[in-house]
């Protein structure tokens, strides 16, 4: 009788799809009978697992669909190496209130210094809460445009630029932006204005967008909106992958 219980409830949580809890059945209700837990520890435990397993199925789909070029984390940037960075600021940073509060994140500063890094550390903390994210580089921006042949991006990835919780733009100040690339650009921004986080990283000061989108005005009211809620890093210092050569090649006395 009690097998054919069993059965039943495996086979019910495989029609339920609850297959992390299908596959640990056997070993709860074994881990009930040994230890003398009760009906609602088994089901905790049982739905705990499924929960688990479906956050961390869940995170990984999110990390593909996120596109970033390469997966860095926060534990992983050195501190040491980068004092120009506030650690604190990136610590009230990681608790994700920006996220909550639709305010954006500027990482400002010369060639691998690691805003790429740190954009995308605090990317993969979103992720890791459940938040969708989305990476794509400044040029990837132009290239989806002109696609469009600048009629438009379609409207569900339009949508979804819009819409996403935590859209990072990297590399702005790389490519020039034509007028209407620009435009298109500001109304991202105006769509994201206090409803989303917009994540840039950029190797030109804010005085320097006007020449990237190719229209002071434009640039003017992109920046007045984006600056009203943003928390703004400025890197500075040697580029981390040139000191890495340097290191190697045993060429690095200072310090
Ligand atoms: P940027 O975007 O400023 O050009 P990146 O973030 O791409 O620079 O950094 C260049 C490389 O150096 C990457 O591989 C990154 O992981 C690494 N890097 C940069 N700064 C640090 C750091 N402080 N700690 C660890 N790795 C770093
Ligand atoms: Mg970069």
């Amino acid at each position: 009788m009690s097998e054919l219980l069993q059965a039943r409830v495996a086979a019910a949580l495989e029609s339920l799809h609850l297959n992390t809890a299908k596959a640990n059945l056997m070993r709860h209700l074994q881990a009930a009978q040994e230890r003398k837990l009760s009906t609602l520890a088994v089901l905790d435990a049982l739905l705990t697992d499924e929960l688990t397993s479906r956050k961390e199925r869940s995170i990984i789909v999110n990390t593909k669909l996120a596109h970033f070029p390469v997966l860095k984390t926060l534990d992983s940037f050195s501190f040491d190496a980068q004092p120009t960075i506030d650690r604190r600021m990136i610590n009230d940073l990681q608790t994700l209130a920006f996220v909550e509060r639709a305010e954006g994140i500027a990482l400002l500063g010369p060639s691998g210094v690691g805003k790429t890094h740190i954009a995308i550390g605090l990317g993969m903390k979103a992720l890791q809460a459940g938040v969708r994210v989305y990476f794509l580089s400044a040029q990837d921006l132009l290239d989806q445009i002109h696609a469009a042949q600048l009629d438009g991006i379609p409207g569900h990835k339009q949508r979804h630029l819009n819409n996403v919780p935590v859209l990072i733009v990297d590399e702005i100040g790389y490519v020039e932006f034509d007028k209407k690339a620009a435009t298109w650009f500001f109304q991202l921004l105006c769509q994201r204005y206090e409803r989303r986080s917009t994540i840039i990283t950029s190797n030109k000061a804010f005085a320097e967008w006007g020449e990237i989108f190719g229209d002071p005005v434009i640039a003017g009211a992109m920046l007045d909106r984006y600056l009203h809620h943003c928390h703004v890093l400025n890197l500075k210092g040697e580029s981390y992958r040139m000191r890495s050569r340097k290191r190697a090649s045993g060429g690095d006395n200072a310090s």
